[in-house]
């Protein structure tokens, strides 16, 4: 297990055990990072030839198991090597933030909509989710590792396999809670169902460029 960076395990906590109660944008993170990262691929193939790429195929994918209580979200773009998942999922991207907080939580004394006000991005995931499992395969290598975490400590990084370049992204969603005094309790099992997930593509995929496709099992 390697540990999370100090920073990095502040946002954690602030995300998970926060009062925060928009936590439907880390769909809008996730789809904007599978986004990026098929943007990268495609712009390293319009600036070298031998990349053949048929900018058709490039695509995000957003599947769901009821079941399993897993919400994935897939990318065919650039990937990342272990070195890659290392550096970015193990340390957090937007240092600034944390200074935000501190000065903010300082002058307002108390909650700052931080979240709302930066793309805090990957590690919203958190908010809804009790695990969260990376695969990943860099763009031009044979082998993919897996990035694994609950959010807590730290996280695992080991091989795996896929079968192709890009990076599934799988939530492990949390159970829905009970509200207390009064307080409505939080609906996770929205984010595990057709129209819960629909709409939130709808609301937040406006700037993508690449399609977002639903997959729907016949079950
Ligand atoms: P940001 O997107 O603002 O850089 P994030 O926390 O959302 O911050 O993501 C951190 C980094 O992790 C990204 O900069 C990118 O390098 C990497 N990353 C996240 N998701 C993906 C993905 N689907 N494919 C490739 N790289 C990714
Ligand atoms: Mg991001």
């Amino acid at each position: 297990m390697r540990q999370f960076k100090t920073e990095s395990k502040k946002l954690l906590d602030l995300m998970i055990n926060s009062i925060y109660t928009n936590k439907e944008i880390f769909l809008r993170e996730l789809i904007s990072n599978a986004s990026d990262a098929v943007d990268k691929l495609n712009f390293k193939s319009l600036t070298n030839s031998d990349i053949k790429l048929d900018s058709n195929d490039l695509a995000i994918r957003i599947s769901f198991d009821k079941d399993a209580r897993t919400l994935t979200v897939s990318d065919n773009g650039i990937g990342m090597t272990a070195e890659d998942l290392e550096r970015n999922l193990g340390t957090i991207a937007h240092s600034g933030s944390e200074e935000f907080k501190q000065e903010n939580a300082e002058s307002q004394g108390g909650d700052v909509d931080i979240i709302g006000q930066f793309g805090v991005g990957f590690y919203s995931a958190f908010m809804v989710a009790s695990k969260v499992r990376v695969v990943s395969r860099a763009f031009g290598e044979q082998t993919a590792h897996v990035w694994e975490s609950d959010g807590l400590e730290g996280y695992t990084i080991e091989d795996g396999e896929r079968a192709e370049h890009g990076t599934d992204v799988i939530l492990t969603i949390r159970e829905n809670t009970k509200g207390e005094n009064g307080e409505a309790g939080e609906n996770y099992d929205t984010y595990l169902t057709e129209w819960g997930l629909r709409d939130l593509i709808t609301r937040y995929s406006n700037y993508v460029r690449y399609p977002i496709q639903m997959m729907v099992s016949k079950s």
